[in-house]
This record gives C-alpha cells, sequence and structure tokens, in this order.
C-alpha cells in the first residue's frame, strides 16, 4: 500500500496551538469484525494488536487527575478489547461520558451477546458508521453482508431504547462518502437518513455525522492508484474555511495509540506523527498525566485540509454541528 505522507507533509497548513483538553479518544487495537475499504486504521480480524490492562489503567488515571469529561473508545471494534467494559464502568462511575465507536454488526459476534444492555446500562453513546442508507453501497464499502448486519444492530439498540427522544440514549450515525468528493450538507443528508431508514427498516436514530475523507492510509492509497491524490487535495485546499480553524477537534482533544502512546488526532496517529512535548521524540500518556500540555503548537500538513474543508469535519461530524 503506498503511503501519501511523503506528499503530505509538503503541503503547507495553518498553525495551530492546543486548548483545554475535555475529550481523551484511545484507539484500544486494530482487530475488527469487518474490514472496510476507506477504514484509515486498517483493522481487520487478524490484526492482534490490543491495549493493556497496565496502559487502561493509565487512561483512567488521566481521566481522573485531568478531569476528562469525555472518554471516546475506538478501534477496530472497540468492544473486541479485553478491558473495553472495565474502562467503560471506571470511566462513568468518575462521571465521563463515553462514546463508543462501534462498527453495528459487533452484537452478532460470538461472546458479545450481552453488549447492548451493557451499553446501554452505562449510557454509553454510540456512535457508529453507516456510509449509506442504501444496502449496494455499504456492502461495496464494508463488506458483503454489511449493510443487513447492520440493519440488525439499528433494531436491536432501538429495542433497548436507543436513537428514541426522552431516553437520553444516543445513537448517533456516521456518514463518509464513498470516493474523492466533500460530504453534502449534514442536515440534509440526515432528513434523507431518517425518512429513508424510518420508511424502510423501522429505524430511529439521533444525529448524522457527516466526515469527510481523509488522503491517508487504504484511502490515501486508493487515489493514489487512481492518479486522484492531486485532484482530491486540490479540492479539500480550495474548499479551506479559515473560520474552521477554531473548531478542529485536536484543539480539545488528544488521541492515545493501543500501546498509550499520543498524538494530537486520531488521523495523526495513522500517520505515526507523535504529539511533541517537553522535548521528547514520542509522548506516553504516562508522562502527561501531571502535565500541563495546553497552548502547545499541533502537528499539521496537507491532511488537515481534510478536517477544514466546507462545512469542516472532525469526530463530532460537521464543525458547526460538533461545537454545538
Ligand atoms: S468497522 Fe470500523 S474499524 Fe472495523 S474495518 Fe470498518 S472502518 Fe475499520
Ligand atoms: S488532521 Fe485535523 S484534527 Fe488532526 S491535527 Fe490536522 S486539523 Fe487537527
Amino acid at each position: 500500500m503506498r503511503d501519501t505522507w511523503p506528499l503530505l507533509e509538503q503541503i503547507a497548513f495553518p498553525p495551530i496551538r492546543r486548548g483545554r483538553i475535555d475529550t481523551l479518544q484511545i484507539n484500544v487495537g486494530y482487530r475488527c469484525n469487518q474490514s472496510c475499504t476507506h477504514c484509515h486504521v486498517n483493522a481487520g480480524p487478524n490484526r492482534t494488536e490490543e491495549m493493556s490492562k497496565e496502559v487502561a489503567e493509565v487512561v483512567l488515571a488521566f481521566i481522573e487527575r485531568h478531569r476528562i469529561s469525555t472518554l471516546d473508545i475506538t478501534g477496530g471494534a472497540p468492544e473486541l478489547n479485553a478491558h473495553f467494559r472495565r474502562l467503560v464502568t471506571a470511566a462513568r462511575h468518575m462521571g465521563a461520558k463515553v462514546m463508543d465507536r462501534c462498527n453495528l454488526t459487533i452484537f452478532e459476534v460470538p461472546g458479545q451477546d450481552d453488549l447492548g444492555e451493557f451499553l446501554r446500562d452505562h449510557q454509553v453513546k454510540i456512535v457508529a458508521s453507516m456510509p449509506c442508507y442504501l444496502q449496494d453501497n455499504v456492502d461495496r464499502q464494508r463488506g458483503k453482508g454489511v449493510f443487513d448486519g447492520s440493519i440488525r444492530g439499528l433494531r436491536l439498540l432501538n429495542a433497548l431504547g436507543y436513537g428514541h427522544d426522552g431516553t437520553g440514549l444516543i445513537l448517533n450515525l456516521v456518514y463518509n462518502p464513498q470516493g474523492p468528493s466533500l460530504p453534502p450538507a449534514q442536515d440534509q443528508l440526515e432528513a434523507d437518513y431518517k425518512r429513508v431508514l424510518g420508511a424502510r427498516y423501522g429505524v430511529v436514530f439521533n444525529r448524522l455525522y457527516t466526515l469527510t475523507n481523509m488522503p491517508i492510509q487504504r484511502f490515501g492509497a486508493i487515489l493514489l492508484a487512481h492518479g486522484e491524490f492531486d485532484q482530491y487535495l486540490d479540492l479539500l485546499q480550495h474548499a479551506h474555511l479559515d473560520a474552521n480553524l477554531d473548531e478542529v477537534m485536536c484543539r480539545r482533544m488528544i488521541s492515545v495509540d493501543w500501546r498509550g502512546y499520543v498524538y494530537d488526532c486520531d488521523f495523526n496517529q495513522m500517520l505515526d506523527l507523535p504529539l511533541q512535548h517537553a522535548g521528547r521524540d514520542r509522548t506516553h500518556l504516562a508522562d502527561l498525566l501531571d502535565a500541563d500540555f495546553e497552548g502547545e503548537p499541533i502537528r499539521v500538513a496537507g491532511h488537515c485540509y481534510g478536517c477544514t474543508a466546507g462545512q469542516g469535519s472532525s469526530c463530532g461530524g460537521a464543525l458547526k454541528e460538533a461545537a454545538e
């Protein structure tokens, strides 16, 4: 797979600095029951990297000391990590909100029969990828049978109360374009999703987040293979809005890999651009337990236009919505 970093690092991006951190995003490993073409962590069933118990304890200590208000757990399929439930339970006990980046088919994996009830009982917010409301598009991007499995997952969550107004059980979906284009307006697409998923499958959810595809990892390699990398970067750069710089997610969160090393965001993690602090090449979360790293520069390059193009994009969808 060709790497886009040698091209991205030559592209200038406006300097930005970290604000106060309120969110800790952790990647607990790359094992996943799916192998989607757009996956920016190249996750799949054969990956063995997994966050250890020791690192999970450092995560919990960091949440306590820095009064982190949201723990955002990603993977792979985060629920496959042996310490997932301990992390959720302890973080909730400390008063943090917990967000699970759930792939919707995980509920059918052996050993996950009670996962839905566990998530409900701990009021875990679910953020689930659903790149289209049409079966063919989902199966092409995420694998044959994934659409039907995802609908079954959504129905299971709905039956537990997720996605219904007034339950406090939040179920948000995530859309990303199939190819090298910017996502459409979030509100309009959300209305379309609600209409089609409701009418055809009886499924309800709270919000739809639209994300821009990042020109890295599998998607970056596909752009290079199709000769579309320059064109896509031009599209992102021409759509860049300075106003989005204030809201990019790296200003208020940091991202931790399965070993406990820290990055400015999930994308920098995938590019292996560690967070820079105190002159270290690589910073472990344990090194930041008592550190003040607000105001420090964030490592930016060409891929960052994926966050500031058009309506903007972050782990919470379009930036205007994510800021609310
Ligand atoms: S479900 Fe998510 S983590 Fe798993 S392969 Fe697909 S995009 Fe990657
Ligand atoms: S990719 Fe986005 S979130 Fe990551 S450093 Fe660049 S602007 Fe920040």
